[in-house]
């Protein structure tokens, strides 16, 4: 009996597999005898069915037996021009049509394809003047005994490529992998394969490679699909018990720490704040692992309730790791945690990729003694060489940005911690439960008070003078502004306005407004003394590509500005607006468009300029742009999922939630004995596991 996920001979080991092909598979991620049976193919082509020449249209596949009538060439008379052409005929019995078979630089055919020879023909059929050709196709004897070959007959796995391999290598590789194996063990309970009509993990790996039938190969995708969804759940949300955890307060009151912290703040929480903290205090004081998702428009005070909530565990003696998406970000955090929690003798470190040498390694050994409270930093903190002493509590600001796995990778060090994430991009309901499994959501939908929604106006070249001038009085108020461009430079020779350019232009506009240009390219000491300065007032406009987009906090600043706004997604714009309408001041975005825009363009701009609601703006984005672009699950390899398709199982996904949920709720130690497969799997070859988790 073998573990799908744990056959770790070596595909060097396999016929055929030499150092080309080794390299090839390396670059596809793959080097042991799992990972090839792992690489799902693309497609498969049904070679199983006859499709004769007189009824296959245009662009279809022909798969049929085929007699040779005659050869020929075409093009010119002599000369290696020339082409040969073969003309056969249906013999399959379900039509006579007849085909001319191009054999573009394979004249050699000529030797080898006989006249008045049966042959199976597998081709991709055009017409042109009125003739069938085809000129992409395989030829292969027909026996004396009639038998098909191979190829034929089958359904037949096409698998991505890569260097130097050949769907024949990969076949031959994977069928001698399956031969070698006797049996899979089941990764599913027998009554779950019985309800949902699954096959066992045996039958679905081989039929999913080389499937007998199209029924059967939708059985073994439906199969491995939820198999695989089914321990994305389990893993996510199980674990009771087996994390040695601070043993619950009673009920969740505010710490001392806690008290002593917010009587201070210059303003009172809001109520949708209080929620929040209590939600988050019980689960913190709970039996099971926090995991939960605290989503708030920008600027609702999401970063404060997370802090507060640190303070929670901290006065436990435990530490907390809070985690950003940029470097910037992470710093901006960094120094509001500094000052905010300074003064209450908290140990705060701060580590990201560009801490190094000598500084590091004491920062390192700091946190894994125990010396710091609070560690605040970018994926570094993911990273392998960071151990803490007693990491308690995670938060993740931007959630969007992680993936589950990299959740995994943090919660394989040591003790499985609580987990916060932050986003200001809502999810819908279906895909949050199903990417993070059993994920609590506490919202914050009011704005501190005072704040007035921020003002958008749409620009065209016409009105452009007028927003230069409507923002100049902002200036003579003392308020800032961001001018956000699509590029740096024009060096694609575009028509963009580009940072580069506009920083002079907006030089000659407002002559005695000091500004600072800021973009990727800086690096990040310069970044960071440039908004030091602007959030001292000493700038009066940052020029800036998107990467104001998350997080920066400048109260004081009352303008954005965004040009080609048309090639801005939804979500980047409302996260670039939210810079802005950080105060009681009055604020206004100012999307500039160019006048030819898509309909999608359009309707974006139109959701902008109708609404500064988070949520609303999310739903919109979801309508236009469908729900894997949303969840960044297209862009990132968000989830290494093998089989199952966030997007196109969803009700597969929801299964497999409720399957996960029954099992725990009713058995969390996954201790009947019709379990015992669910655990020999998570023991030994669990579906995902924290490696080659870099963020
Ligand atoms: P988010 O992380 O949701 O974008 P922040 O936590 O950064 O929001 O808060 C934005 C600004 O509002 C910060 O300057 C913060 O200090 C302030 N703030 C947070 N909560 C309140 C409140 N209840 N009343 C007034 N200001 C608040
Ligand atoms: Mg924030």
């Amino acid at each position: 009996m073998e573990f799908l996920r744990n056959l770790q001979r070596p595909i060097t080991t396999l016929s055929g597999v030499g150092p080309a092909a080794k390299t090839s598979y390396a670059e596809m991620g793959i080097t042991t005898f799992s990972d090839l049976l792992l690489l799902s193919p693309r497609t498969w082509e049904d070679r199983s069915r006859v499709h004769p020449l007189g009824s296959t249209q245009d662009n279809q596949m022909a798969n049929t037996l085929v007699e040779v009538l005659s050869h020929s060439y075409f093009g010119m008379r002599t000369g290696k021009k020339r082409t040969l052409k073969i003309m056969v005929r249906d013999v399959s019995g379900q039509g006579d049509g007849r085909l001319s078979l191009l054999c573009f630089g394979r004249n050699f055919l000529e030797k080898t394809i006989q006249i008045g020879r049966i042959y199976y023909l597998y081709g991709t059929v055009s017409r042109h003047h009125g003739e069938l050709q085809c000129s992409q196709f395989e030829l292969y004897p027909a026996t004396e005994d009639g038998d098909f070959p191979r190829q034929f007959g089958k359904i037949l796995p096409i698998y991505p490529l890569r260097g130097s391999l050949s769907q024949r290598l990969i076949r031959k590789n994977i069928q001698e992998i399956l031969k070698s194996v006797n049996h899979f063990h089941d990764e599913l309970p027998e009554s779950l394969q019985e309800k949902y009509q699954l096959l066992s993990t045996d039958e679905a790996i081989r039929s999913y490679h080389f499937p007998p039938t199209i029924e059967l190969l939708n059985q073994a995708r439906k199969t491995l699909a939820f198999t695989e969804l089914f321990y994305l759940q389990l893993i996510v949300r199980r674990h009771k018990g087996l994390q040695q955890r601070l043993a619950s307060q009673g009920p969740s009151i505010p710490t001392k720490l806690e008290l002593h912290f917010m009587e201070q703040l210059p303003f009172s929480l809001t109520k949708d704040q209080m929620t929040s903290l209590k939600e988050i205090r019980e689960d913190l004081d709970g039996e099971l692992p926090m995991n939960r998702l605290l989503q708030g428009d920008v600027g609702s005070g999401k970063t404060l309730v997370a802090w507060i909530s640190a303070l929670h565990v901290l006065s436990h003696g435990a530490q907390v790791a809070f985690m950003a998406p940029t470097e910037l970000l992470a710093r901006q955090h960094a120094e509001s945690a500094a000052s905010l929690l300074g003064d209450l003798g908290i140990r705060l470190a701060f580590l990201t990729g560009s801490v190094k040498n000598k500084e590091r390694r004491l920062l390192l050994k700091a946190i894994a003694e125990g010396q710091v409270d609070i560690i605040i930093g970018t994926h570094a903190l993911f990273s392998a060489e960071v151990s803490f002493k007693n990491l308690a509590y995670v938060i993740i600001d931007e959630q969007h940005r992680f993936g589950v796995e990299q959740r995994l990778a943090l919660t394989q060090k040591g003790t499985v911690p609580d987990v916060l994430l932050m986003t200001a991009t809502p999810i819908p309901r279906t895909l949050s439960l199903t990417v993070f499994g059993n994920l609590n959501v506490s919202t914050l939908r009011t704005m501190p008070p005072g704040r007035k929604p921020v003002i958008t106006h749409l620009v065209n070249e016409q009105s452009r003078r007028r927003m230069y001038q409507a923002v100049g009085v902002e200036f003579k108020r003392g308020h800032q502004a961001y001018f956000v461009y699509p590029r740096i430079d024009d060096s694609g020779q575009s028509d963009l306005r580009d940072v580069i350019s506009m920083y002079d232009f907006l030089k000659q506009e407002y002559p005695d407004v000091p500004s600072e240009l800021i973009h990727s390219k800086l690096d990040e000491e310069e970044k960071v003394t440039i908004l030091k300065n602007y959030q001292a007032g000493k700038i009066g406009y940052l020029v800036s590509t998107s990467v104001v987009e998350v997080g920066i906090d400048i109260p004081n600043a009352t303008c954005m500005i965004i040009e080609h706004a048309e090639r801005f997604g939804l979500s980047a714009l409302h996260q670039l607006r939210g810079r802005v309408g950080r105060s009681e001041l009055q604020s206004y975005c100012f999307l500039v468009f160019s006048n030819e825009l898509t309909d999608e363009a359009k309707q974006r701009l139109k959701v902008m300029k109708e609404s500064n609601d988070g949520f609303y703006i999310a739903e919109q984005d979801l309508l236009i742009r469908g729900p894997g672009e949303l969840t960044g699950t297209k862009q990132s390899g968000y989830l290494k999922l093998a089989y199952a398709s966030l997007t196109d199982d969803l009700p597969l996904i929801e299964i497999a939630r409720e399957e996960a949920d029954l099992i725990l709720t009713t058995d969390p130690g996954l201790l009947a004995p019709p379990l015992a497969s669910i655990r020999e799997v998570l023991r030994h070859a669990p579906p995902f596991t924290a490696e080659g988790s870099e963020a």
